[in-house]
């Protein structure tokens, strides 16, 4: 269902092995998860584990199906970086979902935000139960506090691309002939290559004829790495590979100093007997019905380069995410454990996607530099502003829960450092980048099809020339739709 990259966070390994996420491989062929300190001296460094679907449905089918309309600016930005004034920003929007029992330690947030307090938790439910993907341009314009939105259907189940494919698959007319005959979904299936026909006709250029995947091993990449791996090359499109993003999340951990009682108290989380488990399978209600985190606070940094603001956090009480290694699922936290994930949208950090090898089979070597250079000094920044801003307002909690035991940032080292050493993502775009045809930073034109060959595009995040809010699933999906309009307007 899932494959299991390793990536590298850093260039500096010093820094990389610093992360307790880090995964090691010792010489016996066990798998050791820790700093560099501890791991030995026999161990190889594999990187930090980076899950990706691979089923129908792709990463939606195990993704946190946070669900976010990322703000109107960037589609218009990217109708301008185009010139294709069919990129501008459209809409869509769900309804919100709370659990009460937030409402001391999002009191205090309110209060940093400099608003009122919520005097019950009805008017609670009623401020942070807002719509925050609702019809509204200034929607990201002000820090303010939200439900987290997921992608679920009428009964509360995990709803997305796969079931849209299915749901594709299986139409039928009213005379139940199939809508789609032609159509068929090949599962089971690696594709390794695209296939390439020299035309007889019209300018010499290379035409697809048929997918077996990726750009790089097509012969469409930057010559000198092409060169480097005997691939013969295609186009020269130094693009392709560039650009890696990913709207990196630094965490806040804290354990308070009296438990919270939560809608998921009772539940063990599949474990036998779970009562929550058995309640959701019987009648599609009780706690597993909303998402693991379920406040969403936009805020601004002292360092946004748009009117936009530019740290989404998402947080939750009695549960804990610090980022992803084998096994990371089954993290228990106690409960009386706070956590917050800070989402920094709009990273200005940049790393790559290069080829270990010519084997399709191989993985590449996959490298998002944070923090590095101009970029990453500002995306440092802007999370070390919402540590800065969330830690005091957590501690002004009411109701006996302050003061808070800080875990993450470790607090026995700055913020920074200690934000460096926690960072983690799940969100990667960018590499083969949309923008003008006549630029050596895009990989696509505003129509997505790959620049130099005929007959291939590119539908997928990595088309997004910047990553698009804080989640990347909604606008894939909008894009989605919008690349099946433009392939029809061709037939
Ligand atoms: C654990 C996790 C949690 C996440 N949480 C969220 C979240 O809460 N909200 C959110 O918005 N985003 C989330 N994301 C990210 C989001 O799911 C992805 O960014 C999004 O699905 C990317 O869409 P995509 O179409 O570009 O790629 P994918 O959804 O990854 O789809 C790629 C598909 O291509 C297939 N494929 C790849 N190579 C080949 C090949 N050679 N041959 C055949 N098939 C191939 C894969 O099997 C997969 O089915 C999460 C991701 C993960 C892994």
């Amino acid at each position: 269902m899932a494959w299991a990259f390793y990536v590298e966070h850093y260039t500096n390994t010093t820094q990389a092995c610093r992360d307790n996420k880090y995964t090691w491989r010792h010489a016996n062929g066990s798998i050791f998860i820790g700093t560099g300190e501890d791991a030995g001296n026999d161990a190889e460094p594999l990187g930090i584990f980076y899950p990706r679907g691979a089923t129908l449905g792709g990463s939606t089918q195990v993704n946190g199906m946070c669900f976010t309309l990322p703000p109107d600016s960037q589609w218009d930005e990217l109708a301008t970086l185009t010139g294709d004034s069919s990129w501008n920003s459209t809409r869509h929007g769900f309804d919100g979902y709370i659990h009460p029992g937030l409402r001391d330690v999002l009191g205090s947030v309110y209060e940093a935000l400099g608003q009122s307090k919520p005097n019950s938790t009805a008017d609670l439910i009623n401020r942070v139960g807002r719509d925050m993907n609702r019809l509204d341009p200034t929607r990201y314009d002000h820090s303010d506090l939200y439900t987290m939105v997921i992608d679920q259907n009428a009964d509360h189940v995990r709803t997305g691309a796969r079931d849209y494919i299915i749901d594709t698959l299986q139409a039928t007319y009213a005379n139940g002939s199939r809508r789609y005959p032609g159509l068929t979904i090949s599962t089971q299936s690696f594709a390794t290559k695209v296939l390439f026909a020299n035309k007889t006709t019209g300018p010499a250029r290379p035409r697809a004829t048929g997918v077996e995947y990726i750009l790089k091993l097509s012969g469409i990449g930057p010559r000198e790495e092409l060169e480097q791996h005997n691939i013969p090359v295609v186009v020269d499109l130094p693009a392709v590979g560039q650009n890696l993003q990913d709207t990196y999340e630094g965490g806040i951990t804290v354990e308070a100093a009296q438990d919270f009682t939560t809608l998921f108290t009772n539940c063990t989380f599949g474990n036998p007997g779970d009562p929550c488990l058995a309640e959701f399978q019987l009648n599609h209600t009780g706690p597993y019905t909303i998402g693991s985190a379920w406040a969403a606070l936009l805020f601004r940094s002292s360092v946004a380069t748009t009117p936009d603001t530019d740290i989404y956090a998402y947080g939750a009480s009695a549960s804990i995410f610090s980022g992803f290694y084998e096994g990371y699922a089954e993290a228990q936290a106690p409960p009386s454990t706070f956590w917050w994930s800070l989402v920094k949208m709009r990273p200005q950090g940049r790393g790559s996607v290069t080829l270990r090898s010519a084997d399709p089979f191989d993985t590449p070597v996959i490298n998002f530099d944070y923090f590095a250079n101009e970029g990453g000094v500002h995306d440092l920044q802007a999370l070390t502003d919402a540590v800065e801003f969330l830690l005091p307002a957590m501690n002004n909690t009411a109701g006996g829960y302050a003061p808070f035991t800080i875990i993450a940032p470790e607090p026995s080292v700055s913020i920074e450092q200690g934000i460096k050493d926690f960072a983690f993502g799940h969100h990667c775009t960018g590499t083969c980048a949309m923008g003008p045809a006549n630029s050596s930073s895009s990989c696509v034109d505003s129509q997505l099809r790959v620049l130099g060959v005929d007959g291939l595009r590119v539908v997928d995040a990595s088309v997004f020339q910047e990553a698009m809010g804080a989640f990347p699933v909604l606008p894939t999906f909008m894009l989605s739709q919008k690349a099946a309009g433009v392939i029809l307007g061709d037939l």
